[in-house]
Formats: structure tokens, C-alpha cells, sequence
């Protein structure tokens, strides 16, 4: 028996479609990338964009000719589109075909989910709306030897105005500090080098716990974890990053120097607007003090263009905050309404030809930033840590970073896997090149 998952979205997603791969693989089925082959094919969604919605759209639909000629074959819509409300009832009336609909609350119930389709051979809908505790120890299949995904909290009470976040993964709960360190000192075992903690708004971390640890305390904990030489972390919020996380940021040794702070917007109307919870000075004053605390942050972003309301002036402080503060990289999104949030009913809304063309010019001014800030890296030596052959040239190999820049190399795939150390040769927008100069370790 053989399964496929198909994942959409962010990294929380990635997260649970290893969980899901972990019960299928228990249950007896092992992974194939052939369709024609697959006993259950999952789609793990995301609605945070309507462009995401589209895709996800397009493939169950590509999927009906599959079913025809394989009735017996499995398919499965899971993550936060089934979330929305009325979304589970709407995919079952559309694509009728579907025999699972699941929703984010649903991953450790799934085998039973998954059993009761099998057995009954009729469409099970389940989306749990309230959000139950935290279940742990999950079969989990990871995609990568070398670095992991480790979340270490779930959901989002936030509620930004433009965003379905909190509304599809609920309210933000916290894992226990000892089952985190427990999840990185068995993957330091198992020879991984790397950790992302993942949650919403990690900087929030341990609010919601009896002690209150915060993400600062975690972060001091993990670094005592022998094995782990690199520690990431996504995504932060700019109204939560304390201080005390600042000293411990450029005190330790393992976690790298890249933060990705979501801005947003550079208007302090729109901010409000949207309910970040910050000032454009706020956010400016922090990142100062940031980079003079760890002076080779890597900063990258998300912005959003064409909120509703946002007047070309608006458009302009987000411009210029860009230019102020010289971002390495940024994730640039023209607003999308999603049905649910309080910004979607808002009357403003601007035309798509308007959100076009200040998306162009945002991302014009990022890109020649990004360049700016690639070279003057070139002659440096940094350490990579090897991933594997490059995606784009097959005779290199490629690695990241501390501050997570991609790297194409020549070298011996014996060094994939390692850290190593090697020269910047030439700088572009989004990648560097470079020759290897040390021994890996
Ligand atoms: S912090 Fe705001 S943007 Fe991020 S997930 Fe929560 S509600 Fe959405």
C-alpha cells in the first residue's frame, strides 16, 4: 500500500504532513511520488491566500480522472481550508468524490478517520473545532536527516485583521518545555544538526503554561543540547521580542544570526489598522538595537501591499521603511480578502491593478537591496552547512549560511551533511557562489 501527501502552505503545514506520513507508514503503507500507484493521496491545504485556495482547487479537480479509473483509491483534503466555516460541506458538495475531509485539530485521530473511510467505503467529514490539548509522541516521518521542524506551539490569538490564522488553528497553546528539549535530544541522537522551532508567534512561547517559561528560557536550554550546532526559529512577532531574548540571542553560540520580523506595513494607520500591536518607531527602535547587539543579523520580512485603505502615502512609509531599514530578503504579498476576517468586510478595498503595481515597486526596491547587501560578502569565508546537490546547476552542491543566504559550491558529495567552510566568489539577489577553503567537520 502507498500514499502521497500533497502540502500547501507554511511550515506548520510541512510540520504535520511528517505526523500524517508517521501514521501512514505505521499503518502499513510506505511513500511513492507515482499517483497511479498511491492507495491514499492527502492534501494537507492552506488558506491564508486566495491563490493558495486556487491551487488546492485545481488539484482535486486534476484528481477526478484518477478516481475514475481507481474508485478504490483514497483521497483526502486535510489542514486549515477544511477549517473555514462551511469550506468541509462545500468541498463534499463540489467534488463529491472526496472520501476524507479533515480539518487541523483532527492529526492524531487521523489512523481512526482513515480506517472508518476503509471500512465503510462512504465520505467521513470530521473538522474539530474547539482546540483539546496537545498530543504528543506521534509517528513522524521527517523529510530531511540533516535538519528538522520542531514546533513548539500551536495556534495564533493574535487575530491581525487581514489573517484566517486564528480562526482555523485556533488558540495559541504552548508544549511543555520537557517534551520539547526531550523531541531535540532524540533528534541529536539520530545525528540532525539543525532545528527550526516553529510556532505562530514564538515569542509568545510559554504564556499559556502553569511555570510561564518564555522563549528566551527555551532557547538558553536547547543550547545546552550536544549534537544541535544550529538553532532557527520563525516566526517572531515584533511586539512581543523582549529584551531579555535579545542577551540571549547574542550570547549563544548555536542560534543563527537570521531573524525573520514580519513587518507588514510601514504606515502606522494601516498597522493599527491591521492590529499588530506596533508603531513603524517601534519597530524600527528594535531592530536598531538588534542589529546592535548581534551586528550580523540577517533580517528578512513579510509585507503586505494594498490593505484595505492603505492610501499612496501609506504606500510610501512602507517604501521608505524598506529603505530604512535594508532587509535581506522579504516575502512580499498583495492583500487577498479571506472571508472570515475583519478586514475582508472592510468597504476599501483596492483594485487589483493598484495592489499589481505596488507590488512591482516594493519588490524592486527589495531586490536591489538584497543585492546591496549580498556584496559586500563576496571575499568573506563563511561556514555552510551542506544540504546536497544544487537545484539549479547539478555539479555544485549547495548549503546555508548562519544567516540562512543559499550557497552553490563545487565539492565531493562526501561533504553533504557537514559544516564547511568556504570563500564567496560572486554575489546575486538571492544566492551566493563560492569555493570551499577548510577541512568539513
Ligand atoms: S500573528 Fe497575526 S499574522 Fe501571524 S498568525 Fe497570528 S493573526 Fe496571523
Amino acid at each position: 500500500m502507498h500514499y502521497i501527501i500533497h502540502t500547501f502552505g507554511c511550515q506548520m503545514n510541512v510540520a504535520d504532513a511528517e505526523v500524517l506520513a508517521g501514521h501512514l507508514e505505521t499503518m502499513g503503507y510506505s511513500e511513492t511520488t507515482t499517483e497511479e500507484l498511491a492507495d491514499v493521496i492527502l492534501l494537507i491545504t492552506c488558506c491564508v491566500r486566495e491563490h493558495a485556495e486556487s491551487k488546492v482547487y485545481g488539484k482535486i479537480g486534476e484528481l477526478y480522472d484518477l478516481k475514475q479509473k481507481r474508485p478504490e483509491i483514497i483521497l483526502g483534503v486535510g489542514g486549515c481550508m477544511p477549517q473555514q466555516a462551511d469550506v468541509a460541506s462545500k468541498l463534499q458538495q463540489r467534488f463529491p468524490y472526496l472520501d476524507l475531509v479533515f480539518g487541523t485539530h483532527n492529526l492524531a485521530s487521523f489512523p481512526d478517520l482513515l480506517d472508518q473511510v476503509r471500512n465503510s467505503g462512504s465520505t467521513v467529514v470530521e473538522v474539530l473545532h474547539g482546540v483539546g490539548g496537545i498530543t504528543e509522541n506521534m509517528p513522524r516521518v521527517r523529510r530531511d536527516n540533516l535538519k528538522a521542524w520542531v514546533t513548539i506551539m500551536y495556534g495564533c490569538t493574535n487575530f491581525c485583521t487581514y489573517c484566517i490564522v486564528p480562526y482555523v488553528r485556533g488558540k495559541e497553546q504552548s508544549r511543555e518545555m520537557s517534551a520539547i528539549l526531550t523531541e531535540i535530544c532524540d533528534l541529536a541522537e539520530r545525528g540532525y544538526r539543525e532545528v527550526t522551532l516553529l510556532g505562530q508567534n514564538v515569542n509568545s512561547y510559554g504564556t499559556d503554561l502553569v511555570a510561564h517559561p518564555d522563549f528566551a528560557d527555551l532557547l538558553q536550554n536547547i543550547e545546552q543540547i550536544s549534537g544541535i550546532e544550529r538553532v532557527r526559529f520563525m516566526t517572531s512577532h515584533p511586539k512581543d521580542f523582549s529584551r531579555k531574548l535579545i542577551a540571549v540571542l547574542a550570547s549563544s553560540k548555536k542560534i543563527c544570526e537570521h531573524l525573520h520580523l514580519p513587518v507588514q506595513s510601514g504606515s502606522n494607520r494601516i498597522l493599527q489598522a491591521m492590529n499588530r500591536g506596533y508603531s513603524r518607531e517601534h519597530y524600527i527602535a528594535l531592530v536598531d538595537e538588534i542589529r546592535r547587539s548581534i551586528p550580523n543579523t540577517v533580517l528578512t520580512t513579510d509585507i503586505i501591499v494594498g490593505f484595505p485603505g492603505e492610501t499612496a502615502e501609506d504606500f510610501e512609509d512602507t517604501l521608505n521603511l524598506v529603505r530604512e531599514i535594508r532587509f535581506d530578503a522579504a516575502f512580499t504579498f498583495a492583500y487577498s480578502p479571506r472571508s472570515g476576517t475583519v478586514a475582508a468586510t472592510w468597504a476599501e478595498q483596492l483594485s487589483k491593478e493598484e495592489k499589481k503595481e505596488r507590488l512591482k515597486r516594493l519588490n524592486d526596491s527589495v531586490n536591489e537591496i538584497a543585492l546591496e547587501r549580498n556584496k559586500p560578502l563576496v571575499d568573506q569565508i563563511v561556514e555552510v552547512l551542506v544540504e546536497g546537490p544544487s537545484k539549479t546547476d547539478e555539479t555544485m552542491l549547495t548549503g546555508r549560511t548562519r544567516g540562512n543566504k543559499l550557497v552553490h559550491f563545487p565539492s565531493d558529495p562526501s561533504v553533504i551533511g557537514k559544516i564547511l567552510a568556504v570563500k564567496i566568489t560572486r554575489a546575486q539577489t538571492w544566492s551566493l557562489f563560492a569555493l570551499p577553503v577548510g577541512m568539513p567537520r
